[in-house]
């Protein structure tokens, strides 16, 4: 099955018991087991037939095994990291979300695993950094909001190659994009608040193995840790995913449109954007990228020009933090997303204060341009 297809079709898409083509949100805790250890499910915490669904179908999608749906991305990423132990070192990509440094810096520290920080673009730093403690190599690309991009292929084979693992936020890109376990990658996992559930209505993470044994061992994590997605989030999760490649086409084309125009503008200093012929990483994403290259684009306003006055001014794109909706939202980093960071490090890691970050929704293209017009003119103003 295509992709498209398997979207509608793939893991678990019809109720066994009605036919229903729409999974039923089964809201029951427990399941009268007529026998006892013959049961298909015992109690929803440790499985769910709605939940079930749409696990089976966001393992589909990425070409795994198994699927596993938790109440966040963030829950997601603590059950990964929970298969580990203190004394464990893990080499994570620089630029990784926010909350993932401060799930790393609060919480994992205090449980004694070590984290080493390295930009996973440069392969001979990711080598350099691995020690005897090493377990795992753990990065996101693109990245946020800088959208670099990491040779996913290399990055698998390398850790292959040492005997750790690999694990990969796949949120900016969605398998639609991109398909790390196709490339070699252990462990795939996603905010699906962002581009699978992609209606701006549901907070949810999932997690992809291929090998069963992983997938097993995550499957203990979520049921002994408990942090699962509930039946109504996994449906609304599995009827937002229903429609990710035509979401995806619409995302991809209006962010090919933007980059165009933002590259035509002079109060523009810098555009980061994966599918830039002129970015470093464009041959890396070209190689490794589908159909186009995400719809996440930054750029950086002419030096003294407010990028507070530009994103107020604007009537059509949303001044929100996330991203991945249907509704185009923009953000300041250094005000926002990233506004915890202290200036000196934001800095030296290239995120200026005239950095502006791009969600590119599915609006029409022109409201959409003449949207950034209006914020151009009122920088220009200044
Ligand atoms: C939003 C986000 C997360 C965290 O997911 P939640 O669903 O908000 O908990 C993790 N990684 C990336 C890349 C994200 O954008």
């Amino acid at each position: 099955m295509k992709f498209e297809t398997k979207l509608l079709h793939g893991g678990i898409s019809e109720d066994p018991y009605t036919g229903a083509t729409s999974i039923p949100i089964y809201m029951a805790s427990t399941f009268h087991q007529t026998k006892i250890g013959e049961s298909k499910y015992e109690y929803s915490r440790s499985g769910n037939p709605t939940r079930e669904a749409v696990e089976a179908l966001i393992a589909d999608l990425e070409g795994g095994t198994q699927g596993f749906a938790f109440a966040s991305g963030s829950a997601a990423i603590d059950t990964v990291f929970s298969m580990f132990s203190a004394g464990d070192d893990f080499i994570v990509g620089n630029d990784v979300y926010g909350g993932t440094f401060r799930l790393i810096n609060t919480v994992l520290k205090r449980f004694g695993m070590t984290f080493t920080v390295v930009d996973t673009r440069d392969l001979a730093a990711v080598e350099a950094a691995i020690k005897p403690t090493t377990k795992a190599i753990y990065l996101e690309t693109p990245t946020n909001p800088l959208l670099r991009v990491t040779d996913i292929k290399a990055v698998a084979d390398l850790a292959r190659d040492h005997g750790l693992l690999s694990i990969i936020d796949n949120t900016f890109s969605s398998p639609y994009v991109q398909r790390p376990l196709e490339l070699g990658v252990d462990i795939v996992l996603h905010s699906a608040s962002k581009y699978l559930g992609g209606h701006s209505d549901v907070i949810a993470g999932v997690v992809v193995t291929k090998d069963t044994k992983l997938g097993d061992k995550i499957g203990y994590l979520q049921n002994a840790i408990g942090g699962i997605l509930a039946p109504q989030e996994s449906w609304l999760l599995q009827r937002g995913m229903k429609t990710l490649a035509i979401r995806m086409q619409a995302h991809l084309a209006n962010a090919k449109a933007v980059f165009n125009y933002l590259s035509d503008q002079p109060a523009v200093a810098k555009i980061y954007y994966p599918g830039d012929p002129n970015n470093p990483d464009y041959e890396v994403a070209k190689k490794q990228m589908h159909h186009g290259y995400g719809a996440m684009i930054s750029f950086e306003l002419q030096s003294g020009l407010d990028p507070k006055k530009f994103v107020e001014n604007l009537k059509v794109i949303t001044l929100a933090e996330s991203l991945g909706a249907l509704e185009s939202l923009i953000e300041i980093p250094a005000l926002m997303t990233h506004g915890a960071i202290p200036r000196d490090i934001r800095l030296k890691d290239g995120i200026k204060d005239e950095l502006i970050r791009l969600s590119v929704g599915i609006e029409d293209e022109k409201d959409l341009l003449a949207d950034l017009d209006r914020g151009f003119k009122a920088v220009q103003r200044s």
